[in-house]
């Protein structure tokens, strides 16, 4: 069975080509070959002799996730249905499928990808939350998710790309697969991303923000807050009751900032849910003193029972914010701000058009 390289660092391919009796500065070749370069073919790698080029492709591959299905919308995104592997490398999950969306604009795009497939977090305004765990993915699914929407839209590639791990899952519960990809993605002889351009969402799971903050490199931090009190927070997400709002906020007043970064706390504004003066209030006596901005995403309604909030509460409620000295954004749902959440891509799938 040929050994699949995608997901490995630069350290693990030095190791595995010494193991083959050759160099290790072989395995960094190859390691800048496949995502720096963003090759597949061993045959093109015309830096490495001939007779390690045919040996390599014998016994090794560069599996780049298959793209199932396309959705196109109109503002140019796609969004991409990957099934996962099923062969006993990645265990179980035949049959699931993950998403990740590419969202061009002039200056860049942006890659939203998962973490998982399925998700164990049960927000109650989430699809993906309907499905469960199905199974993490390993470092090799998740930044494949990135090569291959790179790959799909070669023709038109901005300079700039930006990746928010925002798709299915919890990026911080498949937290060192996920951080394998993140290094992959962040490393200048790799994907050579800013960490300024990349971006994590967590519902919330306070040890591993605690874990990412110890982390060398790391991507940018969100937090998808939805609710001003924790009753009403319990209600939507019920993970609030393993890390109830005051723990999270105070991992997050904790959380070292670079001089550069703020956090960022996403607001999915459900009609009549969380989206009062009070709220509004709440939210701010929350973020109070920390370096952060808060992007409020109206909800678009969609299968799950939930209504849009009135455009008067959402422009009051950025008011409110506003007036108390919060950095406030409001992301209105289409395209890209659509996105703006974790586990919301499964919302839009009825306003994309599928082409195979
Ligand atoms: S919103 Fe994110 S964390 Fe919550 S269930 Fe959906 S995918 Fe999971």
């Amino acid at each position: 069975m040929p050994v699949e390289l995608l997901g490995k660092s630069q350290p693990d391919l030095r190791e595995w080509m010494a193991s083959l009796g050759e160099p290790g500065y072989r395995g960094a070749q190859v390691y800048h070959a496949i995502y720096a370069e963003r090759q597949r073919d061993f045959a093109s790698m015309t830096n490495l002799p001939a007779a390690l080029r045919e040996r390599l492709g014998r016994e090794a591959t560069i599996t780049l996730p298959a793209i199932e299905r396309r959705y196109h919308s109109a503002d140019g995104a796609v969004r991409y249905l990957l099934p996962l592997r099923t062969d006993s490398a990645a265990g179980a999950g035949g049959g699931a499928t993950v998403e990740a969306v590419f969202m061009p604009s002039e200056e860049r795009q942006t890659i939203c990808i998962s973490t998982q497939a399925g998700c164990p977090v049960d927000c109650k305004f989430c699809l993906t939350a309907t499905l469960g765990l199905v199974r993490n993915l390993g470092a090799g699914e998740i930044v494949g998710q990135v090569l291959v929407a790179l790959e799909d839209n070669r023709e038109r590639l901005a300079p700039r790309t930006n990746v928010v791990l925002m798709g299915q899952g919890e990026p911080l519960l498949n937290f060192d697969a996920t951080m394998a990809a993140v290094r992959i993605l962040l490393d200048p002889n790799a994907l050579a991303l800013s960490p300024r351009h990349v971006t994590l969402s967590t519902s919330g799971i306070v040890p591993g923000i605690e874990r990412l903050a110890q982390e060398k490199v790391r991507p940018k931090l969100a937090v998808s807050l939805n609710a001003s009190n924790d009753a009403e927070r319990d209600a939507i997400m019920p993970i609030n009751r393993k890390y109830p709002i005051a723990a999270l906020l105070e991992a997050c007043r904790r959380y070292p900032l670079r001089p550069w970064e703020r956090l960022t706390f996403e607001y999915v504004l459900l009609g009549g849910v969380n989206d009062s003066p009070e709220d509004a209030r709440r939210v701010a006596r929350l973020v109070a003193g920390l370096r952060a901005k808060v992007n409020l995403i109206p909800w678009n309604p969609g299968e799950l029972p939930y209504r849009a909030p009135e455009a008067a509460a959402v422009e009051e409620f950025r008011r409110i914010l506003a007036e108390k000295n919060v950095l406030v954004f409001v992301r209105y749902s289409r395209g890209q701000d659509i996105f703006a959440a974790c586990g919301q891509l499964a919302v839009i799938e009825s306003g994309m058009e599928a082409r195979a």
